[in-house]
């Protein structure tokens, strides 16, 4: 059994369940490549597919090339397979073991509360052992890399906390495996819609990474602006203005500037010059990641190649956890 690293082992994922969008890249993508960057961490990156069929049971289709989407994605914004294992959540089969392990000693009512089951299962019309037994499945992924921290928003705390109830009833019943995961919470930039709600794959509000000029052109065009400011001489709130908050990360140079002529009904600038300005700040911001990102979708081996590598690492992990629990346990074993 191989020697646990010294480095503190931190396990992020995202499910494949559409394109990758900006508000996905300033809540997690941007923070994961950070923290691989500072070399303080072993890091696990799981691209959650089965956790993807709770609601996209029924588009099967779509999920093989979500998932070659989102890994280059990934690699394109930064996330690099030879420090961060990369890998596919269904190439590892030891999570499904975990999760069934897991799933014995859960009490239901622990699943009923969680407020996204009640959330979903309402908004979606569904009902699935999939949608209940969610977070033990959550659970398994973490668990499973023996992994010391999670980088999470504040939003997700309680999920988490409800992982580390699951192993400290393990650890009740079995005997210590697992470290508690803990969650490392990082501030990061919530961006709105470009129609101003939140950003949601479902309401179709949002600026894909994958989004070339034309489709940024299009997008934020369109976008809502501060509906008080109708003409260029009235005063507007850039503060609630998403082309405002959108150009303060992608377009820095001005905003300061073109927000005091806003505030102040300064008819030197406008929202349809102020949303150029915007479309051109995307469009270079992103132009290194979109050319890595469109030639990794041209060799799609190359992308196998780095999620069969990734894969191939995280079993080694996930085996080694699972020698353990199985010992903890006490499953039967033959003498080899
Ligand atoms: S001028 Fe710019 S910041 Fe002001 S309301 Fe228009 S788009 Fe928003």
């Amino acid at each position: 059994m191989s020697k646990k690293s010294e480095k503190k082992v931190l396990l992020s994922g995202m499910q494949p369940s559409g394109a990758l969008h900006l508000g996905n890249y300033e809540g997690a993508l941007r923070n994961w490549v950070e923290l691989q960057n500072t070399g303080d961490y072993e890091m696990f990156n799981c691209i959650v597919d089965w956790h993807a069929l709770t609601s996209g049971f029924d588009e099967t289709d779509k999920l093989v090339p979500r998932i070659y989407e989102m890994a280059a994605d990934y690699i394109a914004a930064g996330l690099d397979p030879a420090k961060t294992t990369i890998f596919v959540q269904s190439h590892v089969k030891e999570h499904a073991e975990l999760h069934l392990l897991l799933s014995m000693i859960v009490p239901i009512p622990w699943l009923e509360r969680v407020p996204s089951y009640k959330d979903k299962t309402e908004s979606l019309g569904l009902d699935s052992y999939g949608f209940l037994g969610y977070p033990i499945l959550q659970t398994a992924d973490i668990i499973i890399y023996r992994a010391d921290v999670v980088p999470v928003g504040k939003d997700q705390l309680s999920h988490l906390e409800l992982a580390r109830e699951i192993v400290r009833r393990f650890h009740f019943l079995y005997g210590e495996v697992f470290p508690e995961p803990e969650a490392l919470v990082t501030k990061f930039q919530i961006l709105p819609g470009t129609d101003g709600k939140k950003m949601s794959k479902s309401y179709g509000n949002f600026i894909a990474l994958g989004d070339g000029p034309d489709e940024i052109k299009k997008k934020v065009m369109s976008m809502f602006t501060d509906e008080t400011k109708i003409h260029k001489t009235d005063r507007g709130h850039p503060d609630k203005c998403p082309v405002n908050i959108y150009r303060t990360i992608y377009d820095p140079e001005w905003t300061q500037k073109i927000a005091d002529f806003c505030a102040a009904g300064d008819d030197s600038i406008g929202c349809v010059k102020c949303k150029k300005n915007l479309i051109r700040g995307l469009v270079d911001y992103f132009a290194d990641f979109r050319a890595r990102r469109e030639e990794l979708l041209a060799d799609p081996a190359q992308i196998d190649n780095y999620l069969k590598d990734g894969a191939e690492r995280a079993r080694q992990r996930a085996s080694e956890t699972m020698v353990l629990v199985r010992k903890a346990i006490k499953m039967y074993k033959p003498e080899m």
